[in-house]
Formats: C-alpha cells, structure tokens, sequence
C-alpha cells in the first residue's frame, strides 16, 4: 500500500539488474538470471541500514558463491549498493 514512491520498482530492479548483467551501449535489458540475482540483492539493501554488512552478502548472490565472491562480483555489489541508495 505504498503510492509515493519516487521510483518505481520495476525501474529501481531494471536498473539494477543491468549493473549485475554489465552495463553496455545500446543494451537495456539484463538476462533472467541477473534479474533474479538483482531481485534477491535489491531486496537485501531494502531492509539493511547503509552500515550493516550488506556488501559481502550481495557480492555472493551476485556471484553464486558461497562466501567467496570473486573480484569482479565485489565490484558490482558495491555499484549496486551505491545505486540504491537514496
Ligand atoms: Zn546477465
Ligand atoms: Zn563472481
């Protein structure tokens, strides 16, 4: 029941899902894989505060890790993190 939302959802995921599938010109959709990664990892930032340990646990969705993410999934998590900010 929320309707003063600046962003809508689906563009806040969309947006998202694009950062984790690699942002490239004249690409505007992600695959169904990052999208759903991008789910799980818009969801986590949602309910964490900006301090909490959020970084390592969506660089390991991203890179279906367990706990061990590598470089480049870093990398991501933490643009994703910054994206989502408000
Ligand atoms: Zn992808
Ligand atoms: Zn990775």
């Amino acid at each position: 029941m929320s309707t003063a939302t600046t962003t809508p959802r689906a563009a806040v995921l969309r947006e998202a899902a694009l950062t984790v599938c690699g942002r490239r010109e004249g690409k505007t959709k992600a695959c169904n894989s990052c999208l759903r990664k991008a789910d799980a990892a818009v969801q986590l930032a949602r309910g964490a505060d900006v301090n909490t340990r959020l970084l390592p646990r969506i660089a390991d969705i991203l890179c279906g890790s367990a706990g061990q993410p590598c470089a480049a999934c870093w990398d991501k998590a933490t643009t994703l993190i910054l994206e989502l900010r408000p």
